[in-house]
């Protein structure tokens, strides 16, 4: 009956047998089924607020504290979110030596949760469930910040008199440059580059799979919607994420 769908299954998993150095690129399509919505689609939070651009942030105290209000209203889903089966088939490839890391457009922190080591995981937009110093660099965990904030509602400041900011990149703020040059590394070294969720329209997403397609690697997408590189893939999969991965890979979230 899903004569179809089994046979591309195989040949995914018939892929990843034969790759020897894998590279995940993954956006928001593998984590909205971990409930996290995906915020740039129709009815997400920027559809209700206009962003605050990075300039702002740096330029208004009032701009802060509003940055910070909704931080900690999205947080509740982002809190609540657990890795699914498309996490752990990736995490499973990783730990088994075959997979060199993910390069990922997500800032929820669930491959991380789902045990793919800390330096395995590119993130290209940063990561929302830390801040940092936007001086001196000082890591600062959420969980007082959240604390002082519901006391004073002020937006929080550094020792050093820097801002504190979640990790994330904000419009306007510059692409985290070690972060792009060792995704594009990494691109460049692998011999199959395998996109989940993404829709692969933002730069620099947009970019990696014809990156990775002039090296001679082969290119798996696996999306629920076309992308404009379905055309030079190797093999492409419009399915659910979670389950295909489960089936392709035996790991299960
Ligand atoms: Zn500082």
């Amino acid at each position: 009956m899903t004569s179809v769908f089994d046979s591309d299954i195989a040949r995914f998993r018939a892929i990843l047998e034969t790759s020897r150095r894998i590279v995940f690129f993954t956006g928001a399509g593998i984590s909205t089924e971990s409930g996290i919505p995906d915020f740039r689609s129709p009815g997400g939070v920027w559809d209700r607020f206009r962003p605050i651009d990075f300039g702002e942030f740096m330029a208004s105290d009032e701009a802060r504290r509003e940055t910070w209000r909704r931080k900690f209203e999205t947080d509740k889903t982002l809190r609540a979110a657990e890795p699914n089966a498309g996490h752990a088939g990736v995490a499973r490839l990783v730990r088994e030596g075959r997979a060199s890391c993910v390069i990922t457009q997500n800032i929820d922190g669930l491959h991380q949760a789902s045990g793919v080591p800390d330096e395995q995981v590119i993130e290209l937009h940063g990561n929302s469930t830390y801040a940092r110093c936007l001086a001196c660099e000082k890591r600062y965990e959420l969980d007082p910040i959240r604390e002082r904030f519901e006391e004073d509602g002020e937006a929080p400041v550094c020792d050093c008199g820097g801002y504190i900011k979640a990790a994330t990149i904000s419009f306007g703020q510059a692409m985290p440059e070690a972060a792009m040059a060792r995704a594009q590394d990494e691109t460049n070294a692998c011999d199959l580059f395998v996109s989940i969720g993404s829709s692969l329209v933002v730069y620099p997403a947009a970019a990696f799979p014809a990156m990775a397609k002039r090296r001679g690697a082969r290119l798996v997408i696996l999306n629920r919607d076309p992308t404009d590189f379905d055309e030079i893939a190797d093999l492409v999969l419009h399915r659910e994420i979670g389950a295909t991965m489960r089936h392709a890979t035996g790991a299960n979230a």
